[in-house]
This record gives structure tokens, sequence and C-alpha cells, in this order.
């Protein structure tokens, strides 16, 4: 119920203008977002990869017209401009959302991303880093897989995300678990309805069991993002003993000692890092996976009356 009242305030316009106007969110919001700016961001991507790997997101979705959609791409093309000059690009990689790049714009919005995302795999692969193409709601999914693909053609180490809530993702597993594929596998993060999602978190957790099985019998790349600590038990079973290159992916604010705990013991382990002005639905999103975040950002604002 929260989670779904959570989910729906953050497709809200109205909240989501007034919450990224007002500053006194902004103590919480830094635990997950880092920072407005990209100087701001880079400086916590410094200090992440002296035992990590990053995955730097520009915040932004929903784009309503084809300069926002430009603007993104420009942001992208510069922060990697960034990341080449400052000899960062060998441990952090971005990540997209189609949806910032305009693929939800009426008409040619689905080329349009397509092309910008182009644009962006470009410059990564200049500075010698790759791409991850982040998965929004369920109604882009197919759309979204589509873009891959055609990236995949000339950038094949453009990343997909898969969402283990949804019923069809054993099968997109199985499909995407080929040579040199590098898939994210997460148990994803909107409000979907039960026509094509898992609701139980049993049912979501066993799913995602399923999946991480299939990609890890695969020949790909599978990269685990959860905190879920059952399931890196689960990845690490299906790993031991074997010669399995993957790795691990949490959220930037999220279980930051086991982040640090398995990249010490020698575990592949990346942190997204999200940073920008439009942080409301991601921060959102954040929220509804944890009550208790709810009544920490809660307490921030009482705390200040
Ligand atoms: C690297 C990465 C990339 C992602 N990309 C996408 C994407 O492209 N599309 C998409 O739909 N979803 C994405 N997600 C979000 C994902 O789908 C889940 O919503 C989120 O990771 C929570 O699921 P969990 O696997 O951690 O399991 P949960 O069962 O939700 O959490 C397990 C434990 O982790 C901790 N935890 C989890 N979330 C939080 C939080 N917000 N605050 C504090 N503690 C928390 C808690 O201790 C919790 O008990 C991504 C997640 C990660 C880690």
């Amino acid at each position: 119920m929260l989670r779904s009242a959570l989910l729906s305030a953050a497709r809200s316009p109205a909240l989501r203008s007034a919450a990224e106007h007002s500053t006194l969110a902004r103590p919480i919001v830094h635990r997950f977002v880092a920072g407005d700016q990209l100087d701001s961001a880079l400086t916590v991507a410094r200090e992440l990869v002296a035992d990590r790997l990053v995955s730097m997101d520009h915040l932004g979705e929903n784009t309503e017209n084809r300069a926002q959609a430009e603007e993104t791409t420009q942001a992208y093309l510069t922060l990697l401009g960034r990341l080449d000059d400052e000899g960062l690009a060998d441990r952090v990689e971005v990540s997209v959302k189609l949806s910032a790049l305009g693929q939800s714009l009426p008409g040619d919005g689905q080329s349009l991303a397509t092309d910008n995302a182009a644009r962006i795999c470009a410059r990564a692969a200049g500075a010698g880093t790759t791409v991850t193409v982040d998965m929004e709601d369920h109604t882009t999914t197919d759309a979204t897989l589509e873009t891959v693909r055609t990236l995949r053609r000339d950038w094949p180490g453009t990343g997909a995300v898969l969402q283990a809530y949804l019923r069809r993702t054993e099968a997109d597993c199985v499909n995407l678990a080929g040579p040199g594929s590098r898939v994210r596998l997460c148990k994803g993060a909107y409000d979907e309805p039960s026509s094509v999602a898992f609701r139980e978190r049993s049912e979501v957790d066993a799913s995602y069991r399923r999946c991480l099985d299939a990609l890890m019998a695969g020949q790909g790349y599978p990269m685990v993002a959860t905190h879920d600590p059952a399931l890196i038990d689960h990845a690490d079973r299906l790993a031991q003993g074997t010669d399995r290159e993957f790795e691990f992916q949490m959220l930037y604010g999220v279980r930051p000692e086991e982040q640090r705990r398995l990249a010490a013991r020698g575990s592949r382990m990346r942190v997204y890092l999200p940073y920008g002005s439009a942080w409301f639905p991601y921060f959102m999103r954040r929220l509804g996976e944890r009550p208790a975040n709810v009544m920490f950002f809660l307490r921030s604002f009482t705390s200040r009356h």
C-alpha cells in the first residue's frame, strides 16, 4: 500500500516540482544522490573507485520535449568527456534511461532515444568505457530491449537490465545469456499490475533465483544488482568452484558496509551513482523500497520545524 502510494506520488509533476525546489529534503536525498552537479558527483566517484567500480546516472526520466532529450544527451557527453580526461573511464561506466533521451515522446520518440543512446555509446567507447540501459516500467520493456539489440551491433558491451518481478523475465534471461552479453538483473522498482508482474515478495525472490540461475549458466556477464543477503549468497553458491565472471551491483547509499565487505574479499562490486537536480522520482522509488526510509525522511522535516 505504502509503496504503491509513494510510486504514484513519484509520477506527480506538482509534487516533483515542489520537492526538487525545496531545500528541506536535501540532507536525506543526498544519502542516495551524489549532489545536483557533475563536480560533486565526480568527487564521490573518485572516492568510490578506490575499492569499487561505479556506474554514473544523470538523473531524469520521461522527458517532455526534444530540447530536454538533447540536454540530457549533452549532459552524458560532458560526463563521459570528464571521465576520459580524469582517467576514470576504466572504473566508471554510465547508466542511461531511454525515457530521458526521448523514448516517451510521441511520433519518433523511440528512434530519437535510440539515436541519442548511440551518440552516448560512441563517446563511451571513445573513452574506453561502457553504457548500461536502465529498464523502466513494463510498457517500455520490448522497445528498450529492441534499442539495446540495435546498440549492441556497434557496441557489443552495451548492458541490458532485466527485472525479476516481471513474469516474462526468466525467458528474457535465457534469450540474453549469449556470449558477451552484459545483463544487470534487479528485482524491479515500479508499481506493476499482477497481470505482468509477481507482486508477492517471495514470488519475486524465487523468480530472481531462477533468472540468476539462467544468467549464470549462460555465456554472458551477469551483473547481480541486489542488496538482498539471501540473493547475494545464492550468487556466491552458483559461482563457487567455477571461474565464472560476474559482478555485484548496489545503489549509492544502500548497504555501503556490505559493498566494502564484498570489494575487500575480492568480488567485483559496482555502485550505481545518480546525480542531478531531477532526483524526485528516483528518490521516491528508494523510499518505497524500505518503510524505514520514509520515517527517516519525515523526521528530517519535523526536526527542522
Ligand atoms: C545497481 C542497481 C541498478 C538498478 N537498476 C534498476 C533498473 O534499471 N530498473 C529497475 O526497475 N530497478 C532498478 N534497480 C532497483 C531494483 O529493482 C530494486 O528496486 C532495489 O534494488 C531493491 O531491491 P533489492 O534487490 O535490494 O531487494 P529488497 O528486498 O528490496 O531489499 C533487500 C535489503 O536491502 C536493503 N535495501 C534495499 N533497498 C533499500 C533502500 N532503498 N534503502 C535502504 N535499504 C535498502 C534493505 O536492507 C533490504 O532489506 C536497480 C538496483 C540496483 C542495485
